[in-house]
């Protein structure tokens, strides 16, 4: 508590007299983490937090889900997915509708879990929904590497998953986001290390600190981009040195690399970014589902008034959708934001989007 307070005076200092200045974290675990600690509202006036794009479920596209949904209605399929996948809503419909028409989809908490499920189901194709940053990638490539090792015939990914230095890189071209520094997230850099975020400080000149999850591991890197604003010199500053190094973690980087290669992929609510997605090199074909069974299907365009990509931008925080809190709730979401643990909307409904400041 004693190391609080003091963080909390230091970034007071800090950002006294400064004009009003916008940290951006990327990161639902930590978006759900400066919620739960309350950081917020110890924070000074001009120190504003806002949230991007950093919870995996919020960002997979409705055509994701639609095809997911087409596949689960399949004679013979299984879709293996973690839990908060079920609600997320397609253009149509959601993983937990077609459960009630009697798809079968169940949950798992490793894409690990489907080796057995695949086994024990030999006659049926398994699919798991490979979402998710560089921190889950390397669990569901270390799948492929050993469904293929022991001879599994039957498991499958639909791969979507993301990777997040492309996607700061384009908030940074996006005129309507306004950012004066990045929280950055300390699961991903363990994985990409500190150094894949060097462009921030080379080529935007933007002050970024990977940070850690504790309330006083957030305020630290708060401080530390303080300082670099402070100090006019702008870093990449590692403040959670105690699992993050400059290069990240070798073997997950190899496995990474062995699976798959690097692709465009599309947002939700944010568009196509490219280089910024993942997709099985054509040595693993035989794990992708859509090479080994391709679906078509219908688009159907939705209208709603969900902000979702906004709030995924940071360019306005969820109490300005006018759905926040009324049509849409975590029990009956709108957006996928609304939907995941993780997602900014549950986050400012499940903790309060009072702007208290004491
Ligand atoms: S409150 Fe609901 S409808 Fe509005 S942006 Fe968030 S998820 Fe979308």
């Amino acid at each position: 508590m004693a190391d609080t307070v003091k963080l909390v005076k230091k970034i007071a200092r800090l950002a006294e007299g400064k004009k009003k200045l916008r940290f951006m974290e990327v990161c639902g675990t930590h978006t759900v983490a400066i919620f739960r600690s309350g950081i917020r509202q110890l924070l000074p006036e001009n120190v504003e937090l806002v949230s991007g794009p950093g919870c995996p479920v919020c960002v997979t596209n409705d055509d994701y889900i639609d095809k997911a949904i087409e596949y689960s209605r399949r004679k013979d399929f299984v879709i293996a997915t973690f839990g908060d996948m079920l609600k997320v809503p397609g253009s149509r419909s959601s993983l937990a509708a077609a459960v009630a028409e009697g798809a079968d989809v169940r949950i798992v908490y490793s894409p690990l879990d489907c080796l057995e499920i695949a086994k024990e189901n030999s006659r049926k194709k398994v699919i798991f929904l490979a979402v998710g940053f560089e921190t889950t990638a390397p669990t569901q490539a270390a799948t492929v590497l050993a469904a293929k090792a022991q001879g599994i015939k039957n498991l499958f990914m639909l791969s979507a998953q993301k990777l997040v230095p492309p996607a700061l890189k384009f908030l940074l071209g996006d005129t309507a986001v306004k950012v004066d520094g990045f929280l950055l997230p300390g699961h991903v850099a363990v994985v990409i290390g500190a150094e894949a975020f060097n462009f921030l400080a080379e080529e935007f000149k933007v002050p970024s600190t990977i940070g850690g999850f504790k309330a006083e591991e957030i305020l630290t890197a708060l401080a530390s981009l303080l300082e670099q604003i402070d100090s006019e010199c702008a870093e990449v500053a590692n403040e959670y040195r105690a699992v993050v190094k400059a290069e990240g973690n070798l073997s997950a980087k190899k496995i990474l690399a062995q699976v798959y290669e690097v692709t465009d992929a599309d947002w939700r609510g944010i568009g196509k970014i490219l280089a910024s997605g993942l997709k099985m090199r054509n040595e693993f074909a035989e794990f992708d589902i859509e090479r080994v069974e391709p679906i078509e299907f219908e688009r159907v365009e939705k209208k709603t008034a969900c902000r979702c990509g906004e709030v995924l931008r940071g360019v306005i925080n969820p109490t300005e959708c006018p759905l926040f809190d009324k049509a849409c709730q975590p029990l009956h979401a709108i957006g996928p934001c609304m939907v995941s643990v993780e997602g900014v909307c549950a986050a400012w409904f499940k903790y309060g989007g009072t702007n208290f400041k004491w």
